[in-house]
């Protein structure tokens, strides 16, 4: 089975941290800054980092309409947290000129998790994953406060000041979490993304 060549959108973030992922988790891993690299992949990691930069970056460096387009066409996107912000159709206590790809029709908020939680690690059961829940790490974090037909929650806080809150969704070939599975070292999240390309290109 060959590898498939799954890209990170590499203008702003942990960047280095998702190639490491990906190629553990069975992909061939590349940075993607330019259209022509983007054409080359057949899945696109957008990483953490600062949504209203990359926002302006993505405009930029002109990878909008290409990843409009690639979306539009069924390419398979993972976004963590920056990365799902980028990824939804509505954010809250956004910049008003950040922009995403309106890929999931879901609410998130920016920072949702508020000061004095600004980052913190929680067990989260994930839908699709087995072999029990995953380390989460959020840094401040979107959360989902509503998703429209089509998206399925995958998994939500279980415990604390955050419980019930979503986390992980899925529309279609779309995924995005709050949280950071690259920083964990644990690749489940990253392999089944992997999987969902595998099965999709
Ligand atoms: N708060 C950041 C944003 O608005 C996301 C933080 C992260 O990606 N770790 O984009």
């Amino acid at each position: 089975m060959t590898a498939p060549v799954i890209g990170v959108l590499a203008l702003q973030g942990d960047v280095r941290e998702h190639l490491t992922a990906l190629t553990g988790a069975g992909a061939q891993a590349r940075p993607v800054r330019r259209p022509e690299e983007l054409d080359a992949v057949d899945g696109l990691v957008i990483p953490g980092g600062e949504s209203t930069t990359i926002s302006k970056l993505v405009d930029i460096f002109e990878l909008r309409d290409p990843i409009d387009k690639r979306i539009a066409a069924g390419m398979p996107v993972y976004g963590s947290c920056a990365g799902m912000i980028m990824l939804a159709t509505e954010v809250l206590d956004g910049r008003p000129d950040q922009r995403g790809f309106d890929g999931i029709a879901m609410t998130v908020r920016r920072n949702a998790f508020g000061r004095q939680v600004d980052s913190f690690e929680a067990p989260v059961e994930v839908d699709g994953i087995g072999g029990g829940p995953l380390h989460a790490i959020f840094i401040r974090a979107p959360w989902v406060e509503r998703v429209g037909d089509g998206v399925e929650v995958l998994g939500t806080v279980t415990d604390g000041p955050a419980a019930g809150r979503i986390v992980a969704v899925r529309q279609g070939n779309l995924l995005a979490t709050s949280f950071h599975p690259e920083l964990t070292g644990d690749l489940r999240l990253h392999g089944y993304f992997v999987d969902l390309v595998r099965t999709t290109s």
